[in-house]
């Protein structure tokens, strides 16, 4: 069994930053905007600084049946200041508390607020294990230079996360359906009103278990509103960044397709409706295409697509079978709708980590619902998908994509 150490951590970050490197070379574009110079100045803090406050009181552990997400948190936090004056404080784990923020905070104001979300998965073999960590410490990293807020050393970012989940390893669930969400947060605490780069800010991450996403143990497929109408993201915009800002606005149409019945978001963009992701999670469609070869495509990073981890694995799996065709390009609706018409779809399902994969049942769009065939189809693809990324991360499959950190 190998544990990580200082050492394994550079095999594995290269191995990472390939892939993240890879897929910057042809998607993402390099930030070309510049926060100025000011932020190059302060070197990145330092996981052998990390300074531990245990939490002398600590919460009775829930039941891993009764989690309802993001609503139990566990008795640590880490801490992680940086101000324009002084650079990079010490990291900090500390006791689960409030912040105590200025009234003026830019974070408040204009939503200078970035984050992330991961698991820690407790395996088989009662190590934990964390799922492809470096591809969310590189996403949160360009976050955080699209939002102007300092830069850091990413590994040593991880290395202090690691450690929080080894301080509270008792709030990782001893269970195969459930985990710990883990949620890295970076706001500007800037105490000015000023819309200008924020010369203080607070680097957060705070842990909690969670439980499975579909209760009921099998899938349950989910109902899609597609009203061109709205809008999640724009090229030019800040779609393909896990910014505070994206999701805020997205509540009233997500409220707007439940009065409709519908259970999540499908988004469309531009005028010639290209279907871009679901809720918040990416899309995916296999289907049979008109040449009559089987496909899996989804939207490719092209500015309004959130780069997901999930994604990035299922492409990167079904590329390594090579059992179909697989593509990133853009998607249009009226390429389902005459594809649903046909009879040729397969399977459309969201990825994400909380689900890793969701199966879609059926659409409204205009005024009409579109049944969508993908639990007739087994489904056979989601429920592969589900399996091989569920067996790496509770460490049924051994792969470097899943590094032991306890
Ligand atoms: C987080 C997120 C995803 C999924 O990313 P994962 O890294 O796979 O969890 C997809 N779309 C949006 C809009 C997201 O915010």
């Amino acid at each position: 069994m190998q544990v990580y150490t200082a050492s394994t951590y550079s095999t594995f970050t290269s191995h990472e930053s390939y892939t993240a490197a890879a897929l910057n070379g042809r998607f993402l574009q390099p930030l070309s905007l510049s926060c100025g110079s000011l932020r190059f100045v302060s070197s990145s803090f330092k996981a052998a600084d990390l300074t531990i406050e245990r939490n002398p009181v600590v919460k009775p552990k829930p039941d891993p049946s009764t989690l309802v997400f993001g609503k139990q948190f566990s008795d640590h936090m880490l801490n992680i200041s940086w101000s324009a004056a002084g650079g990079w404080e010490a990291p900090q784990i500390k006791p689960f508390q409030n912040l105590s923020l200025h009234p003026a905070s830019s974070a408040l104001h204009y939503s200078i607020e970035l984050f992330e979300g991961m698991k820690a998965f407790r395996g088989v073999d009662n190590h934990i294990r964390l799922f492809r960590p470096m591809l969310n410490m590189e996403r949160m990293y360009r976050s955080t230079e699209r939002s102007c807020l300092p830069l850091f050393d990413k590994v040593e970012l991880i290395k202090c996360i690691n450690k929080l989940i080894e301080v509270d390893q008792e709030w990782v669930p001893y269970s195969t359906d459930a985990s710990l969400y883990i949620r890295p947060t970076f706001i500007g605490t800037e105490p000015s009103l000023g819309v200008s780069r924020t010369g203080h800010s607070l680097l957060f991450v705070i842990i909690g278990p969670v439980g499975p996403y579909f209760a009921t143990g099998g899938f349950s497929p989910v109902s899609l509103l597609a009203d061109p109408r709205y809008v999640r993201a724009w090229r030019g915009g800040v779609g393909e960044y896990k910014m505070g800002g994206n999701y805020g606005p997205t509540i009233a149409v997500q409220s707007e397709a439940a009065k409709q019945g519908c259970q999540q978001v499908l988004w469309l963009y531009g005028e010639n409706e290209e279907i871009t992701e679901v809720g918040t999670m990416n899309l995916f469609i296999y289907w049979t295409t008109e040449k009559g070869e089987k496909e899996l495509v989804t939207p490719p990073l092209d500015g309004v697509i959130l780069p997901g981890v999930t994604r990035q694995s299922l492409l990167d799996l079904a590329r390594e079978w090579g059992d179909f065709k697989v593509t990133e390009r853009r998607v249009l609706m009226k390429e389902l709708i005459d594809a649903l018409e046909d009879g040729r779809i397969l399977e459309v399902f969201g990825s994400g980590t909380a689900c890793v994969v969701c199966p879609v049942g059926s659409l409204l769009y205009r005024g009409q619902t579109y049944q969508i065939p993908t639990m007739k189809n087994g489904p056979d693809l989601a429920k592969r998908f589900h399996k091989e990324l569920t067996d790496i991360q509770y460490g049924r499959t051994p792969k470097d994509w899943a590094p032991v950190i306890v």
